[in-house]
């Protein structure tokens, strides 16, 4: 059976595909489906706007469909970049542009916490839904540090560490991060229902 995955970014397809780990289930990517509605993230949360991708492809794809929709809240910024976060300094903003923006808006504060979330959806082709979250606790940095992982990674530094998730492995991220734990809280919670697509 098949899982679209309502993304047009393989990479990230991939990345799932180990991490759920799901026999028998062939995960593809919105990006290989001809037609697929690009869907709109305008939703006010995280979770507003996975429902809304996942519910967008399983009734295109008369099948079910999985989607996220993460970014990261700074308390004293009062959660932005939030879900804005791909696009904080402004639209096609690439990941430096955002990052430059945020130390620049994080200069004069001392209260540096943060936190990454991330919010997956599960629809049906009824439009029945479910969802996961995985948030993960850390502090912003002052400048950036390492060249692993992508976006806002050279300036997190996760609860308990030191070093940023861009100073870490891939595994040594995912075991962390807020993906890492909407995955395994998927794993737990949706394990039978997965056996049924
Ligand atoms: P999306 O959920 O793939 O649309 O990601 C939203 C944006 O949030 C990304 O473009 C990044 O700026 C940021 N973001 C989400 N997850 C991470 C992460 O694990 N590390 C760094 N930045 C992230």
């Amino acid at each position: 059976m098949r899982l679209i995955i309502a993304t047009r970014n393989r990479h990230k397809v991939t990345e799932l595909e180990s991490l759920l780990n799901l026999p028998g289930v062939r995960l593809v990517c919105a990006a290989d489906l001809p037609g697929a509605p690009e869907v709109e993230e305008d939703g006010a949360t995280f979770e507003a706007n996975a429902l809304k991708k996942a519910v967008a492809l399983a009734r295109f794809s008369g099948g079910w469909a999985l989607a996220d929709d993460s970014g990261l809240a700074v308390e004293a910024l009062h959660g932005a970049p939030g879900v804005q976060s791909a696009r904080y300094a402004g639209p096609g903003a690439r990941d430096a542009d955002n990052l430059a923006k945020l130390i620049a808006a994080m200069a004069h504060h001392t209260d540096r916490r943060a936190h990454f979330c991330c919010v997956l959806a599960l629809a049906d082709p009824q439009g029945t839904t479910h969802t996961v979250a995985g948030r993960c606790e850390g502090t912003l940095a002052v400048a950036p540090r390492g060249t692993g992982g992508f976006g806002y990674d050279p300036l997190f530094v996760p609860q308990g560490e030191t070093r940023t998730f861009a100073e870490m492995g891939a595994a040594e991220k995912n075991a962390r991060s807020h993906r890492g734990r909407a995955l395994a809280e998927a794993r737990r919670q949706w394990a039978g229902l997965l056996k049924a697509i």
